[in-house]
């Protein structure tokens, strides 16, 4: 085709695996007038040189999903479109050769059972009799996804442009897009050297490129290129052309069959990042030099591995650069800088797995305008503002790369880009002991080392070395008082004429309440999910307080910005930088609160669910009586610059009351003993607040109309067919970590969305949604026998409906 529209519905930039299936996809949902452009030829990226393995498992269920899917589109696409993919599903196999790595391919059997993926565990006999060409002698154990697969990148490619070009999306190569129109904040069209094209939406699949495509229309697309290399043999005899794929961690390495011979790649642990000053002109079907030096480690665990190697012919090292992102997910959703522009790009070396998957929830979240399902482990909108920094962005993601096939250890944190952030009293909480970790840039305390102890996390399976410290920390806060350094809380404030009605829309809870009243509220998208989980404090009749979750920083932003309805008095603004927040929790909190400030604090003049303005330490404290640790507490909330001052006089009025420092592993434990939800974990888009247990929080019983009240009212009419519920395990042997899979009365019906060590209950505790499509009551989930799959092992687990810890309501709110 050679003459460009003017106009077109939808324009996707690049012609690599994820813009094709992409297009592919939003043809399926109906989509008509539809433009791909590619810059060069199709594939000509990043896609011609990948090495085509599809690998299904990932931490998260929706993402699993996602890949699940891929492998189901692959298996049929090639008949729908008479375009040969080379798919073929061989099955792959993982390896293990030490303990540690065996726990933790266990663990990821049991993930994949929850997620319903078939796993075979193996012993290390069965697994090399599965892969003849391996030495196996030095494995403990694997583990095996028959439903595993490779294809054809390219071949894959053209099957979905011509899928899509059958639909009628038209295709332009040698197009490259140089510029975005924007208008009033929204997508206009987009600029080519063969003219414009007018359009109302734009979806950057531009691989590598998506950094400099992004930054033509504002939008921070965090990526860095890192090279990536692996090497194609000549046959080799006795490998046959069904042989799985083969990931072998701990060595670092991969292999898969290729035309009798054997393609073998890895993650280096010191990769090298690629174009830091940007990406050539004209680095189209192009492969950097090879790197023999940097392979050669690689290369040495390679051949103990397969000893043939050392015989067989070499016929190619490639070098391709591959875009890799700071946590080692892809981006995919609309942009939060630019309505209408979307974003799908930064694979990980996992893109022709991710791309029937990705480009499909791609394809949905473009035509529904929300994410199908939930998406926030690559939604967009898990960055923020220090992403747009390369700098930063190369540190972590070049830590990710290196990390791709290490253990990954519970509670691992990262190391680099550390200290971008930090609250006004981080020093002192270093000074007493404080092992921070990183969310969104900021450190934050997650617990303090004792006397003789090092604030440092040595990372395993089992408890690990901060154990006993939180567990102090946590009776702290349950028998005395504890305070918590929670500033980097996202804060927003919503203010203007129609700022209660904006919220009243937003809200699922009643936010129309007098000012001084807090409010915890689920904010719900169209199909009753939940979309934001925070506390609205009402600090003026215009005027509203908002507080969420560090890392939700961006997406909570967006969402309440973007359902302002139209034409409403009501403006949003982040005065995150503003307020340090010290949250006092716990029985004697009065006693110490009441020591540093004038203002009476007593139930009477401060109760529970109010905000007050205090003076403590010469400061104006914005005091919030709520409580995430089920303690009688406040949230301090107090300008950046007195922060240190009011810490320290909390702290010596506190020390007759035994006060202590505490972190972020005490608060999980102590919430999870108190039946608190956590979002992006308990809760999140998929669930709605009924099937959450969070009903009481939902204003149905008025006629107050918001976002995701029909979804509710017609799931309450309906009845519910999953349940969240709280298990615990009396062993303490065992290790809750979440993903774990529920078994009632023998039959998988779920799995722990999140679990940990209960200090108060002396046990492990849980939570999960159990499934029925019959339906689910009280009286179901009570009327089973409960199990737990850790790590492949069943245990026995009691059900609660009810928290584990529940004091009198008077403690908490008295
Ligand atoms: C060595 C190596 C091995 C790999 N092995 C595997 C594997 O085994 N399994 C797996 O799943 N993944 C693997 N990958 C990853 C996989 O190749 C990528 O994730 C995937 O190809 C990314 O596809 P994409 O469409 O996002 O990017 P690309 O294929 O790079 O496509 C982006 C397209 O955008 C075009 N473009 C750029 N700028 C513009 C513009 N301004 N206007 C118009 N068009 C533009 C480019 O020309 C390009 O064609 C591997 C990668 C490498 C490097």
């Amino acid at each position: 085709m050679t003459d460009l529209p003017s106009h077109a519905r939808a324009v996707i930039i690049g012609g690599g695996v994820i813009g094709c299936s992409t297009a592919y996809h939003l043809a399926k949902c109906g989509w008509r007038d539809i433009v791909l452009l590619e810059r060069a030829r199709l594939t000509s990226g990043s896609t011609f040189h990948a090495a085509g393995l599809v690998g299904q498992l990932r931490t998260s269920a929706n993402i699993t999903k996602l890949l699940t899917y891929s492998v189901e589109l692959y298996d049929r696409l090639e008949a729908e479109t008479g375009q040969a993919t080379g798919w073929k599903r061989n099955g792959g196999l993982r390896l293990a050769c030490n303990p540690e790595r065996m726990t933790e391919l266990l663990r990821q059997a049991t993930t994949a059972r929850s997620f319903g993926l078939a796993v075979e565990v193996l012993s290390p006999q069965e697994a090399a009799k599965l892969w003849p060409p391996m030495d196996g002698s030095d494995l403990v154990g694997a583990v095996f996804l028959p439903s595993d697969g490779q294809v054809n990148p390219s071949d894959l490619t053209q099957a979905l442009a011509k899928g899509a070009r059958m639909s009628g999306v038209r295709i332009f190569e040698d197009c490259a897009v140089s510029g975005i129109r924007t208008a009033g904040g929204r997508v206009a069209g987009v600029v080519t050297e063969r003219g414009e094209i007018g359009c109302e939406l734009v979806i950057n699949c531009g691989g590598q490129w998506a950094k400099e495509i992004g930054r033509l229309a504002g939008v921070s697309v965090p990526l860095q290129s890192v090279q990536h290399q692996y090497l194609i043999t000549e046959p080799i005899p006795g490998v046959p052309r069904d042989l799985p794929t083969l990931r072998d961690p701990d060595r670092l390495i991969y292999f898969k069959e290729e035309v009798g011979g054997l393609a073998m790649g890895g993650y280096e642990p010191n990769p090298i990042a690629w174009a830091v000053d940007g990406i050539p002109p004209g680095f189209h079907f192009t492969l950097l030099d090879s790197d023999w030096d940097h392979f050669e480690p690689m290369m040495e665990q390679a051949l103990a591995r397969v000893p043939a190697l050392a015989t067989a012919g070499v016929k190619q090292l490639v070098n391709g650069p591959e875009s890799f992102t700071p946590d080692g997910n892809f981006i995919l959703g609309e942009a939060p800088e630019l309505r209408n522009f979307y974003v799908g790009a930064g694979f990980n070396a996992f893109g022709i797995a991710s791309a029937g998957g990705a480009g499909k929830a791609l394809a949905e979240w473009v035509a529904g305008g929300e994410p199908p399902m939930d998406l926030w482990p690559v939604d967009i909108r898990r960055f923020g503002r220090l992403h747009r920094d390369d700098h930063v962005v190369r540190q972590r993601t070049l830590e990710a790369y290196a990390k791709h096939y290490t253990i990954a250890f519970p509670h691992e944190e990262y190391e680099s880009a550390r200290g971008l952030r930090v609250s006004p009293l981080y020093h002192r909480l270093k000074d007493q002991g404080a092992c921070f970790g990183s969310k969104l840039g900021w450190e934050r305390p997650n617990w303090f080392a004792r006397a003789g102890e090092t604030p440092r996390d040595a990372y395993s399976f089992g408890r690990q070395n901060w154990f006993e410290a939180v567990g102090g920390e946590h009776r702290a806060c349950r028998e005395a008082v504890a305070l918590f350094d929670q500033s980097s809380f996202a804060k927003f404030l919503m203010v203007g004429r129609d700022a209660e009605a904006a919220l009243s829309w937003i809200c699922a809870n009643d936010v129309s309440r007098p000012v001084g009243s807090v409010v915890y509220t689920q904010m719900l998208n169209r199909r009753g999910g939940i979309e934001c989980d925070l506390t609205v404090s009402r600090i003026d009749r215009d005027a509203y307080y908002i507080v969420t979750g560090t890392g939700f920083a961006t997406h909570d932003f967006d969402w309440i910005a973007r359902n302002i309805p139209q034409g409403q008095d009501a403006r949003l603004l982040d005065v995150t930088s503003a307020y340090a927040v010290l949250a006092l929790m716990g029985p004697r909190a009065r006693d110490v609160l009441q020591q540093v400030t004038q203002d009476d604090v007593s139930n009477a003049a401060f109760p529970f669910a109010a905000c007050r303005d205090i003076v403590v330490a010469g400061a104006a404290v914005r005091a919030l009586r709520m409580t995430y640790v089920g303690e009688l507490g406040w949230e301090l909330h107090v300008p950046a610059e007195s922060a240190g001052a009011v810490y320290d006089r909390l702290m010596q009025a506190g020390s007759r009351y035994g006060i202590a420092n505490a972190g972020y592993r005490a608060i999980e434990s102590l919430r999870l003993e108190k039946g608190y939800r956590a979002w992006a974990g308990d809760i999140g888009p998929d669930y709605t607040p009924l099937e959450a247990a969070l009903g009481w929080a939902v204003k149905l019983r008025q006629d107050t109309p918001f976002l995701g009240r029909e979804a509710l009212v017609a799931q309450r009419e309906k009845g519910l067919a999953r349940r969240l519920a709280g298990f615990s395990v009396d062993d303490p042997s065992v290790v809750l970590l979440g993903r774990e899979t529920i078994y009632r009365d023998g039959e998988r019906v779920g799995w722990l969305s999140s679990g940990g060590w209960g200090y108060t209950a002396g046990r492990n505790v849980g939570f999960g949604y159990v499934r029925n499509e019959a339906g689910i009551t009280d009286e179901y989930l009570a009327g089973g026998r409960y199990e737990l799959e850790i790590a492949t092992r069943r245990v026995p687990a009691a059900l609660h409906l009810r928290p584990l810890y529940d004091p009198e309501m008077s403690r908490v709110k008295g």
